[in-house]
């Protein structure tokens, strides 16, 4: 049958498939990947970095991402800046865990991505006890690339609906995080 021939409920459904809940959609994306919201914490010297993104030097407020929230419960973005300590890992979950879907993470530097200088016993990368959206390279990055990374995230975001919503379309990395 032809979309122009459908009626009643049929008709309904095809609107909102097609028409409304994809737009919806999007305008949501485009306002969450404008806005996000970095919880506020720092876990070693990638964190200065972070902290002179939003300096007037840096400005990262041009680009919308300058509101870090002091409550998970009113961030949307966790920038894990810096090495985690297998001590430090549950917390840094828990953290995670105490955010609203839709969220995201970004590895900040070598040591949450893969260790860094500190690859030893008691160092976990990142993506070990919850899902990374996004490993940005250095020791440290420069505050640069944390904005282009944060911005590329945005794109990401924007063009893929599912991002960030880990209950609903059951993201990886969401289990319980055991470091025995
Ligand atoms: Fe420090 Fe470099 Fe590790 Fe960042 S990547 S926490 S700057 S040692």
């Amino acid at each position: 049958m032809l979309h122009n021939e459908l009626e009643g409920e049929e008709l309904e459904e095809f609107v909102e498939q097609r028409l409304l809940t994809t737009t919806l959609e999007k305008a949501g994306n485009w306002a969450r990947g404008n806005a996000f919201m970095p919880a506020t914490f720092g876990l070693a010297c990638c964190a200065i970095e972070m902290m002179a993104m939003v300096s007037p030097r840096y400005d990262v407020a041009r680009f919308g991402f300058e509101a870090f929230r002091a409550s998970p419960r009113q961030a949307d973005l966790m920038i894990i800046s810096g090495r985690v300590s297998i001590k430090m890992a549950p917390v840094v979950r828990r953290v995670y865990d105490q955010m609203l879907e839709p969220k995201w993470a970004i590895a900040m530097g070598a040591c949450s991505s893969s260790m860094g200088v500190f690859n030893n016993y008691a160092i976990v990368p990142a993506d070990k006890f919850l899902p990374v959206d996004l490993h940005i390279p250095g020791c440290p990055p420069r505050p640069e690339a944390l904005m282009y990374g944060i911005l590329k995230l945005r794109n990401m975001v924007m063009a893929k609906p599912d991002l960030g919503w880990r209950s609903r379309y059951g993201g990886g990395g969401t289990e319980e995080f055991d470091p025995k």
